[in-house]
Order: structure tokens, then C-alpha cells, then sequence
């Protein structure tokens, strides 16, 4: 699961050894063991996406998309009453970030 942030807003510092380019995103990872810290996509500009699990805040957070919900397994389909999109939620992503 990822959290999506405006990119202004996050930096990530430390991964630079575990920078990757591919098919046009730009990926940060663990210098150590790899794991994925965060990504941006060329579609998506000025956000970036961090895998949930490496936040330590993340309870605090307060989602306001779920993206990709139609791929979300039966027992991970949160009923919060949020807008969901069973894509990327591009269009939305995007019109938020203007
Ligand atoms: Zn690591």
C-alpha cells in the first residue's frame, strides 16, 4: 500500500546510493537491503509515493483517494466513505494538485 504526498511537501534523504530510473519513474531505494522508500512518475507530476509501511506516522495520516481500489483484495477494501477510483486516480491526483 502507498501513500500519495505532494512532493514539495516530502523529502527523502539517505537513499540516494539506491536511486534508479525506469520506464520514466525515479525510484528510491534501501542502500542496504533494497526495499522500496518512494517513487515518481512522469503521470503524476509533483507527487510522490511511499510504501505506507516505512512511515511511522502513518496512523495519523488522513487519506483523501483510495486509488487501484478495483485490484484491492476483498478483506483490504476500506469503507470509510472516500471517494475510490479503480485506477491510478490520475485525473484526480492531478486536478487536486493544481
Ligand atoms: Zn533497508
Amino acid at each position: 500500500m502507498f501513500a500519495g504526498f505532494d512532493h514539495k511537501t516530502l523529502q527523502i534523504s539517505g537513499a540516494e546510493d539506491g536511486t534508479r530510473f525506469d520506464s520514466g519513474a525515479h525510484r528510491w531505494m534501501c542502500p542496504k537491503c533494497g526495499s522500496p522508500l518512494g517513487a515518481t512518475f512522469p503521470y503524476l507530476p509533483d507527487q510522490i509515493y511511499v510504501p505506507v509501511g516505512v512511515l511511522n506516522d502513518a496512523a495519523d495520516l488522513q487519506p483523501s483517494l483510495h486509488c487501484h481500489a478495483g485490484q484491492a483484495l476483498h478483506w483490504a477494501t476500506p469503507d470509510d466513505g472516500l471517494p475510490h477510483s479503480d485506477g491510478t486516480g490520475r485525473d484526480v491526483l492531478n486536478k487536486a494538485s493544481q
